[in-house]
């Protein structure tokens, strides 16, 4: 249920209205606006029907959120969500951030060498993973906190934002210790303990789709977290299971579009897992922010033949700066900034 309030509400008018929310036992979400202040109410709502909250003073109208994923939805706020992620990076304004770096962190001289090289072309967010979801138990697992600190410590002196996985709730303290956005693998995207735990950080939170889940699955998902307090939801496409065996996943183009439809959350799409080989990247970024992606999650690796996961994907440095290039003309076309 959403409260919408009078453009002339007072401080005092909102802490009553909350006040009275919680003495019902429910979860009250303030959301600012630039033209009007809501409060998006979540639980029962057979409880708020005893309380017509329509006559309080300073509230306009009350409404029923219709969507399943209620704080995730264009009902509950309809301005784009701008995600914070630090040194002055924002996500899900007009300027495309592009993310970009190793699968996995394989050693501290390679990961340098690397972010150096997507830092030059233009990638303001450093990505390495250091917990890895492999499909066999017999290949790399990452450096785990040993390969979080070199990623931080890799970041602090070239600036960077960091994004890297976390697979185990047990883990979301430690690696929150370490990275700027914490991201969520394809894998994990119904991991609903895992969800609740990044729910209850601040952090920026990279939900990925998972591979074989709806649209609707995929923002139940962020409702999660957002249910938690955490609104700093980033939604990531990265392919899914279709009976197309040529590329590695069927990146859902649509979902972006559809994504930006129905829910205020920044999408950003990986056009490396969805793909699976590197000659796709480059067509798949560029159809990804013409259909309106807020950015881009890119792997790169300076010797993908001896990378130690998901090498026949992995952009070459010169590759990804030669991307970056075109990106940013295409960017300009799209009334956009990179
Ligand atoms: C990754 O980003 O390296 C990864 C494992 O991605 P996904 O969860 O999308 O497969
Ligand atoms: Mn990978």
């Amino acid at each position: 249920m959403i409260i919408v309030l009078r453009p002339d509400v007072t401080e005092d008018q909102i802490n009553h209205i909350i006040e009275r929310v919680k003495k019902l036992g429910l979860k009250p979400h303030i959301s600012k606006g630039v033209q009007r202040t809501i409060i998006g109410v979540i639980g029962p709502e057979d409880l708020l029907r005893i309380t017509p909250l329509e006559v309080f003073p300073g509230v306009e109208k009350v409404m029923p959120v219709l969507a399943p994923y209620k704080l995730v939805s264009r009902e509950f706020k309809s301005e784009d969500s701008v995600i914070d992620l630090g040194k002055g990076i924002k996500i899900g304004a007009k300027k495309i951030v592009v993310m970009a770096g190793p699968c996995a962190i394989e050693s501290y001289p390679m990961l340098y060498g690397i972010a150096q090289k997507v830092k030059e072309a233009g990638a303001v967010v450093l990505r390495g993973g250091a917990f890895k979801p492999r499909t066999s138990p017999y290949s790399f697992q990452g450096l785990g906190e040993e390969g979080l600190k070199y990623l931080k410590d890799i970041a602090e002196k070239l600036n960077l934002i960091t994004v890297t996985e976390v697979m185990d709730p047990r883990d979301v303290e430690l690696v929150a210790q370490y990275a700027d956005i914490l991201q969520i693998g394809a894998r994990n995207m119904q991991n609903f303990n895992l969800l609740k735990e990044v729910g209850a950080t601040r952090k920026p939170i990279l939900l990925k789709r998972g591979m074989s889940s709806t649209i609707k699955e995929w923002l139940m998902s962020a409702e999660y977290i957002l249910s938690e307090g955490n609104f700093n939801v980033i939604l990531c496409e990265r392919g899914i299971r279709t009976f197309e065996d040529f590329t590695r996943n069927t990146l859902d183009i649509s979902s972006i579009p559809i994504v930006e439809q129905l829910s205020h959350l920044p999408v950003i799409v990986d056009p490396s897992h969805a793909a699976g080989k590197w000659g796709l990247v480059a067509p798949l970024s560029k159809a990804a922010l013409a259909a309106g992606a807020d950015g881009l999650i890119v792997e790169v690796h300076s010797n993908p033949e001896e990378a130690l996961s998901d090498g026949n994907q992995s952009l070459l440095p010169e590759r990804f700066e030669e991307l970056m290039q075109q990106l940013r003309e295409l960017s300009k076309a799209l009334g956009r900034e990179l």
